[in-house]
């Protein structure tokens, strides 16, 4: 096992990885900007060191600055966390030229799931079915046209390189296409630095559906049952549920059958998501993520499996400390993404002080937070300050919890998305677990 590790990221999830190496004995380093002198994880490390700047490109995507601190502090493995450089491969191969683990897939997976083109051919390959449409990039007008056709509008032109629900555009018509074509091509091309683009159909109102996969570097991998996250505001999940409402024993084999031969047919290790859209009883692979999911704690509650634990385990050799018999689900859970956002300002950021703190508790709550009573919130971040989850022995009693647990959540100073969560747990079609991925502008007079 690792005597040290650094975590390249902040926030809650650097927290929560530092959680998971104590419980490990091993020791934290975290890494920091300047707008993050104050911040928790800073001092919840076992040291800390400045990188200095305070946007992401001077400070938490400088892979030099971070591998020098690693190399410096005598880290022998470095966690990413999610966003920043987690699914970067750039990182992993410059851990490998110093000899440090990085606490991921290979960075050649990483390569090959980043980009959507080439995940989509692999899926192919795996026999996992994909969203229809085009498996090679898109650039002549007249072609598109024509796949458009076949598809049959609604479809989705998307960036190869796309994430973070950026660079992509649905189009309902004919008329839309080349200029959601060039428009997603050039979103593309400043945002990632890749104008390649192609076009599946858009799938009217799906679920979006994933699966959380485990696998060790001794070719075991297991699958932890899944997650919905169909609420959601422009491609970005606020709400996510685990099981999922309308999972059936018969539907959730063949999607975690999918999961696993998808993981397994690109030689996937540590810890990994295959996300679906499921739509009137199909499910079609849209990406995989190779990293550790904002969402991860929901498949905690109702597996009891440690899933950071896992990783790191799994980084350093282990085998995997479960196998698929013993994996089971156990009552329900429900996550709220609290975001420093202004729910009734079309989610403006809201950075600024928190001047009251209180965070609920009692039973079967669990709170992942970065902040805490007289904390400034940079506005250099995702305005992502904090994660309620819930359990419940049903789904019902966890939305019951939720709604406590929400109503005992105080933070005052910044405008929060609580309010727009006591909204939704309210709501009757969430009640009924009528759920998709147009949810909350569906229901939009009522949320508000
Ligand atoms: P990103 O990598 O930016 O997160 P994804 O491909 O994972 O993008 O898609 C994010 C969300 O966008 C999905 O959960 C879904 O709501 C929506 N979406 C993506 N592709 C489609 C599609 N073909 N049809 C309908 N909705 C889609």
């Amino acid at each position: 096992m690792f005597n040290k590790v650094l975590i390249a990221n902040r926030g809650e999830i650097a927290i929560r990885v530092m959680r998971a190496c104590r419980e490990l004995n091993i020791k934290s380093v975290a890494v920091y900007s300047d707008a993050d002198k104050n911040s928790l994880f800073t001092r919840y490390a076992d040291e800390s060191h400045p990188l200095g700047g305070s946007t992401p490109s001077e400070s938490y995507l400088r892979v030099d600055k971070i591998i020098d601190i690693a190399e410096k502090s005598g880290a022998e493995a470095i966690h990413p966390g999610y966003g920043f450089l987690a699914e970067n491969p750039k990182l992993g191969m410059e851990c490998e030229k110093h000899g440090i683990k990085l606490i991921g897939p290979k960075s050649s997976v990483i390569e090959a799931m980043g980009d959507k083109i080439r995940a989509r051919k692999l899926m192919k390959k795996a026999k996992v079915p994909v969203v229809p449409g085009t498996i090679e990039g898109v650039k002549d007008a007249e072609k598109a046209i024509k796949i458009a056709e076949e598809i049959g509008y609604p479809v989705m032109v998307k960036a190869s390189a796309g994430g973070g629900g950026i660079g992509m555009r649905t189009v309902y018509e004919e008329d839309e296409l080349v200029r959601a074509i060039e428009s997603t091509q050039s979103v593309a091309s400043s945002a990632f630095g890749d104008s390649t683009v192609y076009i599946e159909k858009y799938l009217e109102k799906p679920r979006h559906i994933e699966f959380q996969v485990l696998a060790d570097e001794h070719g075991n991998i297991i699958h932890l049952n899944e997650r919905e996250c169909s609420i959601q505001r422009r491609h970005q999940k606020l709400i996510e549920e685990a099981p999922s409402p309308i999972m059936t024993p018969e539907l959730r084999e063949r999607m975690a059958a999918a999961a696993v031969r998808a993981a397994k047919h690109i030689g996937y290790t540590n810890a990994g998501t295959v996300e679906f859209l499921y739509s009137n009883g199909d499910f079609y692979f849209l990406e995989m993520n190779t990293r550790v999911q904002v969402e991860h704690p929901i498949t905690e509650v109702i597996t009891g499996v440690d899933i950071v634990k896992e990783q790191i385990r799994i980084a350093a050799g282990e085998e995997l400390s479960y196998s698929q018999d013993e994996i089971s689900i156990r009552g329900h859970a429900i996550e709220c993404r609290i975001n420093a956002e202004d729910p009734l300002s079309d989610f403006k950021p809201t950075p600024g002080r928190i001047t009251g703190y209180r965070s609920p508790g009692g039973i079967g709550v669990r709170v992942d937070s970065g902040v805490y009573m007289n904390y400034e919130i940079p506005s250099y971040y995702d305005s992502m300050i904090s994660k309620l989850i819930v359990w419940g022995r049903d789904r019902a009693e966890a939305i019951e919890r939720m709604k406590r647990a929400l109503a005992e959540y105080i933070i005052l100073g910044v405008k929060t998305t609580i309010p727009f969560h006591k909204a939704i747990m309210r709501n009757e079609a969430f009640n009924r677990g009528e759920l998709h991925t147009h949810f909350v502008d569906h229901h939009r007079k009522q949320i508000e």
